[in-house]
């Protein structure tokens, strides 16, 4: 079990220190939690992190007290937002620290949000183990939709970042939004088109 959560978090780090980047075959990679395990960090492959050992004897000395209080950071839930509080019928699937959730408007035939557990205004308060949650979800879900529906053959993700950006439901949350052949009379550049007539910068 622990060997084949080792042998795939070093995969899904493409064999690199996900710290500093280097490759497996310069520095031997160490499997470890992100969450100590001691500290009840879950037991998934989200919480596991591929580092060189150099960055894990680094982290190991500077990391005792920053996740004290993480049980408690995790379960940040709002009573009156949402997406803390998602319609069962609409979730697709659910992880440890994210689920899946069908868009109620959707863009496109199958969007979909990625919304991580834990009630975050924007992506940029993220902790690393959401963010891989979220991240593994995204893959999931694009590679589910395409066998669902062959007409797929591109994909549009995208975070909406406050409200000046165009965020409306204040819960971070990714969209994973199907794109199919002439969906629109002209798809060059795609979310630069945010902002009217900026999209296609080839014009
Ligand atoms: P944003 O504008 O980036 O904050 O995106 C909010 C998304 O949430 C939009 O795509 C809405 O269609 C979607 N949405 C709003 N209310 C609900 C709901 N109750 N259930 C599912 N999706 C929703
Ligand atoms: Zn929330």
């Amino acid at each position: 079990m622990y060997l084949s959560k080792g042998y795939n978090s070093r995969k899904q780090a493409g064999f690199r220190c996900e710290l500093c980047g280097i490759s497996a075959n310069d520095r031997a990679l160490e499997v470890d939690h992100i969450i100590p395990h001691n500290l009840r960090g879950p037991d998934t492959i989200d919480n596991y992190q591929a580092l060189c050992y150099k960055c894990n004897a680094n982290k190991r000395d500077t990391d005792s007290t920053s996740f004290r209080d993480w049980k408690v950071l995790y379960e940040t839930r709002k009573p009156d937002c949402i997406f803390c509080n998602p319609e069962e019928s609409r979730m697709l699937a659910v992880t440890e620290l994210a689920y899946v959730l069908k868009d109620a408007f959707p863009v496109t035939d199958g969007h979909v949000l990625i919304v991580p557990k834990r009630h975050v205004d924007t992506l940029f308060e993220l902790f690393a183990p959401e963010m891989n949650s979220c991240v593994r979800l995204l893959k999931e879900f694009k590679s589910h939709i395409e066998i669902q529906d062959p007409t797929v053959q591109g994909f549009n993700v995208g975070v909406n970042v406050s409200e000046v950006a165009g965020q409306t439901v204040p819960h971070c949350h990714f969209h994973l939004i199907p794109r199919r052949l002439g969906d629109v009379p002209n798809p060059k550049g795609g979310i630069r088109s945010i902002i009217s007539g900026k999209g296609d910068y080839t014009e």
